[in-house]
């Protein structure tokens, strides 16, 4: 576990990640240069629209793909610079991943205490040491009393809780959960959103929940968004929010709580997107930009 977090080390580095998927006659570019960071300990949720390149960014964060430009740097190592056999283990090791099918987290013909056990082979652990540590891995995640039954007996939520004590189980720095709420209901993915604060709070994992649920999404430190593979806008949480957050509405997280805020990229764009075009009347692509009083002003080319 970490207990020397450090809350303003920069864990993770994008920088100017391109991903391109080609197949037979045509080519995807689902990252387009994103650049982003990440701090160790953070709660994060990355939002956007289905092919955004949501999943793409994760993949290439857990080590399962590598970006066909630009840099991914975590924990001070470059991926890129990793031999198979370093990505392995950091695949192994340094991230846990949540996907939101359940098949794809869980054998079904385990119970979920030979899962959690079954996460640890390999990592020269006793089998008593495995038990100990997956009994202690239920308990965190609510789960003691389901330890003999099958994933086909148990609902979707808990099946997810399960697949996080399976994700945790050999001490990564990362946790990637992948729409790991996409499958349940809304009461049940509240809970599941709540378990990933308490786990984030008390072990100082980093977590990063990819989500098209924004209600959800605002219940975490930072929202980033994602479209056409590049950060477009940030929400960050107030602090005043972030102390008493256990006592808020939903409604309260989801209207006040955050700082929306768009990215200023390295080469000085911002996005701007329907809403604050359609409002300021501008329909041409071509802006006139102007300082004024220390603010910078975009209008339309004929105003
Ligand atoms: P999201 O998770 O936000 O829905 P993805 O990262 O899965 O988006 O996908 C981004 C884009 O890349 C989409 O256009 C998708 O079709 C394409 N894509 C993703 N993975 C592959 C792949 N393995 N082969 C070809 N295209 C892919
Ligand atoms: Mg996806």
């Amino acid at each position: 576990m970490l207990t020397d977090m450090k809350t303003d080390d920069v864990l993770i580095t994008c920088d100017g990640l391109v991903k391109i998927f080609k197949t037979e006659d045509i080519e995807v570019m689902a990252l387009q240069g994103l650049d982003m960071e990440i701090k160790r300990g953070e709660l994060m949720s990355v939002i956007g629209k289905s092919g955004s390149g949501k999943s793409t960014l994760m993949n290439i964060i857990g080590g399962l793909e590598k970006p066909s430009a630009g840099k991914i740097v975590v924990a001070g190592k470059n991926l890129s610079d990793m031999t198979e056999k370093e990505m392995v283990n950091y695949r192994k090791n340094t991230v846990g991943f949540v996907w939101q099918k359940s098949e794809r987290n869980l054998f079904k013909y385990l119970t979920a205490l030979e899962n959690i056990e079954a996460a640890m082979n390999f990592t020269g652990k006793s089998s008593k040491e495995k038990r100990t540590k997956a009994l202690e891995l239920l308990e965190m995640v609510g789960m003691s009393h389901k330890k003999d039954s099958y994933p086909t007996r148990m609902s979707g939520g808990e099946q997810q809780r399960i697949a996080i004590a399976v994700a945790l189980a050999n001490d990564p720095q990362i946790l990637l959960a992948d729409e790991p709420t996409g499958a349940v209901d809304t009461k049940t993915s509240n809970h599941i959103q709540d378990l990933f604060r308490r786990l984030n709070k008390e072990l100082g994992i980093t977590i990063i929940i990819v989500t098209h649920d924004m209600k959800l999404a605002a219940k975490v430190d930072r929202v980033v968004m994602i479209s056409d593979g590049k950060i477009s806008t940030e929400k960050i949480m107030k602090a005043k929010y972030r102390e008493n957050i256990d006592s808020l509405t939903d409604e309260e997280l989801y209207e006040n709580a955050h700082e929306e805020y768009s990215v200023l990229d390295k080469a000085g764009r911002v996005q701007l997107n329907d809403e604050m075009l359609d409002a300021a009347g501008i329909d041409t692509n071509k802006v006139k930009i102007t300082v004024e009083d220390g603010k910078v002003i975009i209008t339309a080319e004929n105003s």
